[in-house]
């Protein structure tokens, strides 16, 4: 017999989203015939927009001939492609604040995190936001960066969190932070929905400098940001280009959950202590252990990255947004406290002194609509649960109506 893995042992109970689904089957199989609806996990709901489906269609009925047939991509006319893919994110989504040779292509920005994780090994220090997107820590503990799971604490013993309360505004006070190696943020934060300035950023790049700390940068929700004078990019600040990643994603924008394209961008300037370009290993690393995104989705993220793919982008985060609105709108009529910033597709509601699954439960067995509790997400989400504007509009509607209608 093979022994298992101990860094996998120590994940916890399982990770949220299973755990979810288990609580909502476990509803279904008592209750059969109830519709619920889901508001939950972030899982986007609507259709791929026609310009990239039609590049996606087209593509690949050309993989099909002489003269259309691309393999690996050190074929030429499959580096054409990919060279033109990260122009276009150069140019279109970051209006040239990083250069085309900066930006590497993946299948999506959690499994970038992870192989991120894989670069920077188990011998480092590691501070995440609490609450935080699981695959931070899940994938910390992974590899073996974390030591033990510490229930006094509520984590893991090597990991710093970094709590994110309305008392600070959902940002983390780095005054009272050691130095540590990595920096995980998020924002637009998932869950809390929370966005930091530019002087927030400043000060998180100006900490990270003076540690010598890399900041890793999770930009997933950033084309939800309105307001135009909140930072879409670690790289509108100054000094971030030394010390920090940034993983992105056309998954919640363009509703690529389920087709898979992300990036990442690594800065030349950005060094290990023994001067090496972080972003040599961080190619060797892709080469090694992926063989890039599919050919196939290359062509749809290429038409997502142009005048007319933008363009039905806007248009799908547009309906998603009024969805938040909605929420929001209906969470206030019901006399429920939650956070909402206009800039993001979550909506993080307060149940002062009550246990997150407790509400999520309430919600889910008299309500009959699934959310997402706050604890699952770190300690400093115990009291909340995250709604997610990622819904057919009629459903947000009934959703809404339906959580109206319960007594906390
Ligand atoms: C959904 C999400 C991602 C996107 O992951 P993909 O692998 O690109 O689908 C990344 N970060 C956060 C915070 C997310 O919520």
């Amino acid at each position: 017999m093979v022994k298992r893995n101990k860094n996998i042992e120590k994940l916890k109970a399982g990770y949220l989203f299973p755990e979810i689904g288990r609580r909502k089957r476990e509803f279904l199989a008592k209750n059969p015939g109830i519709k619920l609806i889901s508001l939950g996990i972030g899982n986007t709901t609507e259709p791929l927009t026609p310009h990239v489906v039609d590049a996606l269609v087209k593509y690949s009925k050309s993989l099909g001939t002489k003269e259309g047939y691309t393999g690996y991509d050190d074929d030429q006319k499959a580096q054409d492609f990919l060279l033109e893919l990260k122009t276009r994110i150069s140019k279109n989504w970051y209006n040239g604040l990083v250069g085309a040779d900066e930006i590497v292509c993946s299948d999506g920005a959690k499994p970038d995190c992870g192989r991120l994780q894989v670069l920077f090994g188990n011998d480092v220090t590691i501070a995440v936001q609490d609450p935080a997107y699981p695959v931070y820590v899940d994938g910390s503990v992974i590899i073996g960066a974390t030591g033990e799971y510490n229930e006094k604490k509520q984590g893991f013993d090597k990991l710093i969190y970094m709590p994110c309360t309305p008392e600070n505004n959902f940002l983390p006070d780095l005054s009272k932070l050691p130095r540590t190696d990595l920096i995980y943020f998020c924002s637009p934060n998932n869950p809390t929905g929370a966005v930091a300035t530019k002087e927030q950023l400043k000060e998180l790049v100006d900490f990270a400098l003076k540690n010598k700390s890399i900041i890793i940068f999770d930009a997933a929700y950033s084309a939800f940001i309105n307001d135009k004078k909140l930072p879409k990019s670690i790289f509108e600040i100054k000094g971030a280009r030394e010390c920090s990643i940034e993983i992105n994603s056309l998954s919640k924008p363009a509703g690529f959950t389920g087709v898979r394209f992300g990036w990442t961008v690594v800065p030349k300037e950005l060094k290990f202590d023994d001067g090496s370009p972080v972003l040599s290993d961080w190619k060797r690393i892709m080469g090694t252990l992926f063989n890039g995104s599919s050919n196939i989705v290359q062509q749809g993220a290429l038409a997502a990255f142009d005048k007319i793919g933008i363009k039905e982008m806007q248009g799908m985060i547009d309906y998603y947004m009024e969805n938040a609105r909605l929420i929001k709108q209906g969470l206030d009529a019901a006399g429920i406290k939650s956070y909402w910033t206009g800039n993001s597709p979550y909506i993080w509601a307060h149940f002062p002194g009550k246990d997150s699954w407790d509400v999520f439960s309430k919600i889910l067995e008299e309500g009959h609509v699934v959310t997402t509790p706050g604890a699952g997400f770190g300690p400093a989400g115990q009291g909340f649960v995250r709604f997610s504007a990622f819904g057919h509009r009629e459903d947000i509607v009934e959703a809404v109506e339906r959580v109206k209608k319960l007594k906390f």
